[in-house]
Formats: C-alpha cells, sequence, structure tokens
C-alpha cells in the first residue's frame, strides 16, 4: 500500500535523473541525488508503546493469561447439571478470548489509535487470535457440558464476524452451548446505576432470566437458551466485565474474594474504562 508519504518521495527523485543524464557527472550526481533525497521526508517511523511491547512480545503476558485460565479451569464443577436451572460461564470476548494486539501494533506503527471505524474494519478480517490459555479452557467447559455466554461491546451487527474468528481458531462452539452477544443501544441505554449499573448487566440478565439475544441461533440453541440460567462464573480483562460494578465504583474488598473462585480477571495493559 502507498501512502502519500511514499508516492511523492519516489516522484520528488524524478527530475534528479534527469540532470544526472545531462551532466555525464556519475560523482555529481551521486552527490546531488543524495542532497537532494536528504531533503524529502522520509515516511515516519513510529515506536510501539510499552503496553503493545508487553501484549505482543513479553514472556509474562503469556505466562500469566494461562495462569489465569488454569485457575479458571480448576474452579470449574466437574460436571455441569443442566436438568434444572443449568449453569453457565459468562466471559468477555476482547483481551479475554480474542487478542487483538495485531490491530494495536498496526495502529500505533502508523502513529494512529483507535478508531471505530478501523476497530470495525479490523473485526471484519476475522483475524484475532487466542488469548493464552482460553482454548484449552472453553474446550473443558463444553467437555463436561458446560454453556458459555459471550458478551462483547463489539457492535451487536458485526457478531457474525465474532463467530467466525472464534471457529476458525478452532474452538469447539456451537450456537446451542455458545451464546455471543454483542451490544445494543438498549443495553447502554438501559444503565440506571441501580439496577443496571453498567452496559453488559442487562445481557446478564437477560441469560438468567432464559431470554438472551443469541447472534445465531436455531432451533436446538432455542430450546437450549431459552430458560433461566445460573451465572457461576464471570472471566474479563475488565472491572466491568463483573455484574452489577463500574471502574469508578467497584469496591474491590468485595470482589476480592471471588477472584479466583467466580471471578477471574485477565491482564491488558493496551485499553481500559480505567
Ligand atoms: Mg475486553
Amino acid at each position: 500500500m502507498f501512502t502519500t508519504a511514499s508516492i511523492s518521495f519516489k516522484t520528488a527523485l524524478r527530475p534528479i535523473a534527469v540532470s544526472c543524464l545531462a551532466l555525464s557527472a556519475l560523482s555529481a550526481c551521486v552527490t546531488t541525488q543524495q542532497a537532494d533525497t536528504a531533503a524529502v521526508a522520509p515516511e515516519a517511523s513510529f515506536s510501539l508503546s510499552n503496553s503493545v511491547k508487553y501484549q505482543r512480545q513479553s514472556k509474562e503476558y503469556p505466562l500469566l493469561s494461562a495462569y489465569v485460565y488454569k485457575q479458571a479451569t480448576a474452579a470449574l464443577p466437574a460436571s455441569f447439571d443442566n436438568q434444572q436451572t443449568p449453569s453457565v460461564i459468562v466471559l468477555d470476548v476482547d483481551e479475554t478470548v480474542l487478542d487483538n494486539s495485531l490491530y494495536q501494533e498496526e495502529r500505533e506503527s502508523k502513529g494512529m489509535g483507535y478508531s471505530s471505524e478501523s476497530w470495525n474494519a479490523w473485526i471484519k478480517r476475522e483475524e484475532a487470535t487466542l488469548v493464552p490459555g482460553v482454548d484449552k479452557f472453553l474446550a473443558t467447559v463444553i467437555e463436561r457440558g458446560g454453556k458459555i455466554a459471550l458478551i462483547t461491546n463489539r457492535d451487536k451487527t458485526l457478531d457474525a464476524h465474532t463467530w467466525n474468528n472464534l471457529l476458525a481458531m478452532g474452538l469447539p462452539l456451537t450456537p446451542s452451548n455458545t451464546c455471543i452477544m454483542g451490544r445494543l443501544p438498549a443495553d447502554k441505554e438501559a444503565v440506571d446505576h441501580k439496577y443496571i449499573v453498567n452496559d453488559k448487566d442487562r445481557r446478564r440478565n437477560a441469560v438468567k432470566q432464559g431470554s438472551p439475544a443469541c447472534s445465531l441461533t436455531n432451533e436446538a440453541a432455542s430450546d437450549s437458551w431459552n430458560k433461566p440460567h445460573n451465572i457461576i462464573m464471570q472471566i474479563g480483562d475488565n472491572i466491568e466485565d463483573f455484574q452489577g460494578v463500574t471502574q469508578e465504583d467497584a469496591y474491590l474488598p468485595a470482589i476480592l474474594p471471588e477472584v479466583g473462585t467466580s471471578l477471574f480477571i485477565l491482564p491488558n495493559p493496551m485499553y481500559g474504562s480505567w
């Protein structure tokens, strides 16, 4: 892909070639070309932030993520009983299941930050990789008869791309065992700071009440999800991936006792609600 800078760089060299031929003096040509090239700014290069380097290059990031999922696996029930009220594991998607650090790296290498347009274009590429450890965890949940609700603040209209990306990563997800719910405008509008505290609470309540708007469905999936569920575990990279809390008001002494049993938090140094 040519940027404006690279095109102008090539164009600027053309008059130099003509003057070189006229002079027929190689040493003069080289000297002139070097001087002129120096006057044209090359494409800017941008160094990556420490947060992107940490996620993409460090040994600590994959070790920590895999450790969190190892602990979450140890906290799972030996088998899920779906006879009465089925149990469900609720996870966020970005930096919880899918690793989007390539998007961050690409933006930073161009000297650009997040934009909703570029983010949505990235989702449509379906090229995110898996957060270390999540594949084994999700496979274990499903092996044991468990169900998974993926509550993401990706736009609801992009749910099909999220499905495609997850399936391309080889995860054993089906509409009956997994419900993906992107964010609707109603999820934000419902926040009343009393019963609906953050913009994922409405969707969590829908899972509990048996009325989730799962993005992919069929008869078997409807039978599976249209019944009340118990949320027994919540996993995310943001404190607001937990029900009923906000970044501003989260009371950590109340959350900490549940961390490691029903709540699990993953490292995401790149972005958040902080
Ligand atoms: Mg996230």
